[in-house]
């Protein structure tokens, strides 16, 4: 009797063990580096009167310490509290855990192609480029019975439309200055709708201010209930080019904060509680040399190929900081993510096998 009973615990923390994610959101922060990920703000950086806006005493208040755990909590407290106990992330190449592009460009439309595609196309060179030819994840998805007209993206940038090739795909993607709600919008969405068209745009009408893009994101996912959604986060990249520091920061903890509620939402409803995976990451790195190169990125800034990963949910391996030995590529997320939720990603294109994430 004893063994039937221990067999059968044996058999329920198998299945445990083997359980996939029903839903799953992803999230990019564009051109976020690895280096603030996993040693946080940069005192070389934040010291230089060109980065720091005549301001360091608020950027050192806020994110400094002298200890660089500390230092990458005070950035993303989320990511380094309940994602590094519950999750893991990847990325560290002090430990000589590395994440690269496997695109040898290293800018944001070749890069998000790789992330959804599974597919470094080195035809993708140019963020002008037109409608994707290479289908992706999401209208993979989509396409499933489980998850059909239930995916959605969010992208602050304007060209999401064409990297992820709405026309083609089927599921709505909502970018830039879009508005919400079509034809019978919302109270919610009237209001998100206006606030955007009247706000203020200092990256012009190709992308709006993140908060928009977050709270229409974050509305669609508590009314419409997408079982897959994506999210993606702009500032960080426009901050670092116009080389304001604490801006940068600022945005990169913003995300932080948002994940967070994400997070808390997806625990406390239970049509997402313990079912719903998240994927985080970015599209490319961006250079440190001289630690002058860290606003630009791109095939001829050294080392911005460099990125970095986090994910947690149902299935998914909590390893916490990844501190093994790796060499790992952009290409593998989009298997990665379809094997969170017992899929097999299969394009007209190749699909670089997934990262082992899960449960072992
Ligand atoms: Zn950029």
């Amino acid at each position: 009797m004893k063994h039937i009973i221990i067999i059968l615990l044996l058999l329920i923390s198998f299945s445990a063990f083997a359980q996939t994610a029903e839903n799953i959101i992803i999230i990019t922060t564009d051109g976020f580096r690895w280096q603030e990920v996993f040693t946080g703000m940069d005192s070389a950086i934040a010291n230089n009167k060109k980065f720091n806006q005549d301001d360091s005493a608020a950027i050192f208040k806020k994110y400094w310490s002298a200890d660089a755990t500390e230092r990458r909590i005070k950035i993303m407290p989320f990511l380094w509290s309940m994602i590094e106990k519950n999750g893991q992330i990847s990325g560290n190449r002090i430990l000589n855990n590395k994440v690269d592009n496997a695109n040898p460009y290293w800018f944001s439309y070749p890069g998000y192609n790789e992330i959804f595609t599974g597919y470094p196309d080195t035809a993708v060179n140019s963020n002008a480029y037109p409608p994707n030819p290479n289908s992706n994840l999401l209208e993979f998805l989509n396409r499933q019975p489980k998850y059909k007209n239930k995916v959605a993206a969010f992208g602050a940038w304007d060209a999401f439309d064409r990297i992820l090739n709405e026309a083609r795909g089927k599921f709505p993607v909502y970018s830039a200055f879009d508005l919400l709600g079509g034809i019978y919008p919302t109270a919610t969405e009237k209001t998100i709708n206006a606030l955007a068209k009247d706000s203020y745009k200092p990256f012009g009408e190709a992308e709006v201010l993140d908060v928009f893009t977050h709270y229409g994101a974050m509305n669609y996912l508590q009314t419409k209930k997408p079982k897959v959604l994506y999210i993606s986060y702009g500032e960080t990249d426009e901050w670092a080019h116009a080389g304001r520091y604490k801006d940068y920061l600022d945005a990169a903890n913003m995300v932080d904060k948002w994940i967070h509620d994400i997070w808390t939402y997806v625990q406390t409803d239970p049509f997402y509680k313990n079912k719903t995976a998240i994927f985080i990451t970015t599209d490319h790195g961006r250079g440190d040399l001289k630690k002058e190169e860290w606003t630009s990125h791109g095939s001829d800034i050294k080392d911005a190929y460099q990125i970095w990963f986090a994910a947690m949910g149902p299935g998914i391996k909590a390893k916490g900081e990844v501190k093994t030995s790796q060499q790992l590529y952009q290409k593998q997320f989009a298997q990665t993510m379809a094997t969170l939720l017992g899929l097999r990603f299969t394009a007209e294109h190749p699909v670089a096998e997934k990262i082992e994430i899960s449960r072992d």
